[in-house]
């Protein structure tokens, strides 16, 4: 593939992710993501609470619970109850990683990480690098939504 057509396949996908936040309940941040393998769609997730648990990502001072998953842990977790695998795929995420996630990425056996909101803390995708993963910051328009 050449670099134009994987730059507009990622910033296409990206925008897709940005719209899967969208079913996040959560208040403070809204994150989406997508897991691509072979040009499918093989996972998706989106931050919030388990499975059963009330559609609530807050407590009462407004602090994210403790137990609310990442989109990257719930679209990981989503490839685990099903019969894909992420070995080899390529992990598309709203915001950079946080050291946690990075961590099941790696695991995961996710080879290509693209982003577009950079976090305040850098460590997890350091630790992507560190581990091989290619790591792409895109820029998404704005002004398409
Ligand atoms: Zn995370």
């Amino acid at each position: 593939m050449t670099e134009d057509k994987q730059r507009l396949l990622d910033e296409r996908y990206m925008r897709m992710a940005k719209i899967w936040a969208e079913n996040s309940y959560c208040i403070r941040r809204k994150v989406g993501a997508l897991i691509v393998k072979d040009k499918m769609i093989i996972s998706d997730g989106y931050n919030g609470t388990p499975s059963g648990f009330e559609n609530v990502c807050e407590d009462e001072n407004n602090e994210t619970k403790p137990y609310v998953l990442h989109a990257e842990a719930n679209a990981i977790t989503k490839v685990a109850c099903s019969h894909n695998s992420s070995m080899g795929a390529t992990m598309y995420v709203t915001t950079s990683p946080c050291i946690e996630c990075a961590k099941l990425i790696i695991q995961a056996g996710i080879k290509r990480v693209v982003y577009s909101q950079k976090y305040r803390r850098t460590d997890g995708a350091s630790l992507l690098v560190r581990a091989g993963i290619e790591v792409c910051y895109i820029e998404i328009d704005e002004t398409e939504e």
